[in-house]
């Protein structure tokens, strides 16, 4: 109890310990108390754990190096976006097939061919196995068994129950997944709109599997999708008193089957199934004195177009460096960490709505037959792929950059330059510090780094390809602060340094 922990994070989920690696990257020493005492569960290596990864999450792995581990056939990753004959899966906005043949990529003059580019698929228990991996060999402690219920603060200290045990901390984020506990207990007030249908995703046999075809569905009760390995999705908008405490029945599963698909296909055993719903709220703040959200935690939301973990781990890559230098910096003085909820929630907000957009699309009545249609008309288009595939991959996240003539690059994720020793930019990064780049290697920027040598690495470089920039800033979470095309002004410079790295040293 006497011992004062610098970070607390509750819940050892993928967003815990992503942001767990964060901080002990910037050397800060962090707790992880998890509520379940195994990281194993029977459906995180199977179809049910399978998530996609968008082009923003897979940046972030490749920055830090995590790639090879966290991702299903990392090696055979493609280098960059190439349209193949026909039909290649880009995604899905409710249903509705993104033919990712469509994207054009000339329109992200930025974004250059790389390992980061192109989503990907993993699964749960591979995200969080490479997670955990790297979290524990950085440092961190994880304690297991025994969950966060009881939280209360003062202006200094945090004091935290979990089982029997009284932790104090400096700052606790609550990572601990859609119910979190640390919401409720600090008080956050989480706001939004409730469901409109349960969903069902198992894994089962049946008498006559070819019944179902593979695919997405659109039936009179929902959407249906049979995904490979006995893996089935069902949105049911008839029964919405189904009790979610319960892990649905096979007898439950089959009714519902029966009235999403009109099949008369048996369910003859059920392996795992569980249940989500497109309950969608996000809390209204990310920071309560010194507890903070990130992940599930701070939003929830149906997980139709594979949004979450995305989300989350974009929480953690923009949370982590900032709630780092404010630790490092012993201040009370939260504007730095305070730019973590004014960038990500309008980002949770936005999934919010692009869910309850699809929701909407998907309701099997006439009214959401009417936008289906229209979808489906605008989805067939070039122009309305880009958008959507934009969104989805993430490729159009951009941080207000509060200032109208900002360079169109500040604020987005930088470009993956690949220099002229064969290395990227990408790799540069693994230290998660933050970094300035001159491709002139001018003798002023070189003296400012200088200034921040603990927070910044100067880079004099070329690269193959310079897109007309002369030199960058870029945060320790890949996204860009300042940009010069001309020469550099180092007097433009030096505010981008300040508010984003603090007063420099020297
Ligand atoms: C069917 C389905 C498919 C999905 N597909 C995708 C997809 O393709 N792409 C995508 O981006 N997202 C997808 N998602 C969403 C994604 O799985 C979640 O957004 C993501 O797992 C959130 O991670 P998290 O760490 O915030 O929360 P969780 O994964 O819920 O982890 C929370 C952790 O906290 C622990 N915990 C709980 N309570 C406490 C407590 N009181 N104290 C301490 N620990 C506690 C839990 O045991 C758990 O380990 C999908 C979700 C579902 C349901």
């Amino acid at each position: 109890m006497s011992e004062v922990h610098d970070v607390i994070i509750a819940g050892a989920g993928p967003i815990g310990l992503f942001l767990a690696c964060e901080l002990a990257l910037a050397k800060v020493p962090v707790l992880v108390i998890e509520r379940d005492a195994q990281p194993e569960s029977p459906w995180k290596d199977k179809a049910l754990g399978m998530r996609g990864l968008n082009t923003a999450s897979i940046e972030s792995l490749y920055r830090r190096g995590l790639m090879d581990q966290a991702l299903t056939a990392a090696q055979d990753r493609p280098q960059h976006f190439k349209a193949k004959p026909g039909f290649q899966f880009g995604g899905h906005f409710a249903g509705i097939l993104l033919n990712a043949n469509k994207l054009d990529m000339s329109r992200h003059k930025y974004r250059l061919p790389g390992p980061g580019l192109v989503p990907g698929p993993s699964y749960m228990a591979r995200v969080e196995k490479a997670f955990t991996e790297r979290a524990v060999s950085l440092g961190v402690t994880i304690h297991r068994g025994a969950g966060v219920s009881g939280v209360s603060q003062d202006d200094d200290l945090v004091t935290v129950q979990a089982g029997d045990q009284t932790f104090r901390t400096k700052w606790l984020v609550g990572c601990d997944g859609g119910r979190s506990a640390v919401r409720r207990a600090a008080g956050f007030e989480f706001v939004g709109t409730e469901p409109e249908f349960t969903g069902f995703a198992f894994t089962a046999d049946l008498d006559d599997a070819s019944k179902l075809k593979p695919g997405f569905h659109f039936g009179k009760g929902g959407l249906h999708i049979v995904g490979h390995e006995k893996n089935y999705f069902l949105i049911d908008f008839v029964d919405k008193t189904f009790d979610r405490a319960k892990e649905p029945t096979l007898e439950h599963l089959q009714t519902v089957l029966e009235h999403v698909t009109g099949t008369d296909a048996k369910i003859t055993k059920v392996h795992h199934a569980s249940s989500f719903t497109d309950r969608s709220k996000q809390a209204t703040t990310y920071r309560k004195g010194r507890v903070l959200l990130a992940g599930d935690a701070a939003h929830i939301h149906s997980p139709l177009g594979a949004q979450g973990l995305n989300l989350g781990l974009g929480d953690s890559m923009n949370l982590g460096w900032k709630l780092a230098a404010t630790i490092r910096e012993s201040s009370t003085d939260f504007t730095l960490l305070d730019t973590y909820e004014k960038e990500r929630h309008p980002v949770g907000a936005w999934a919010l709505e692009w869910t309850r957009a699809q929701v909407t699309t998907l309701k099997p009545d006439l009214f959401g037959g009417a936008i289906r249609n229209l979808v489906q008309d605008l989805l067939s288009t070039t122009d309305g792929t880009n958008l959507v595939v934009d969104r989805v991959w993430g490729l159009s996240l951009r941080y207000d950059p509060d200032d109208k003539d900002a360079h169109p690059l500040v604020g987005c994720s930088a470009p993956d330059y690949e220099f002229d020793d064969g290395e990227r930019l990408g790799v540069k990064m693994l230290g998660g510090k933050g970094l300035l780049v001159s491709f002139d290697d001018e003798a002023e920027l070189k003296k400012l780094a200088g200034a921040y040598e603990d927070r910044i690495d100067y880079l004099a470089v070329r690269a193959k390809e310079q897109l007309g920039i002369k030199a960058l800033l870029i945060r320790p979470d890949g996204f860009v602060a300042w940009v010069a095309e001309e020469k550099s002004d180092v007097n433009a410079a030096k505010p981008a340094l300040e508010r984003w790295f603090g007063k420099a040293s020297k």
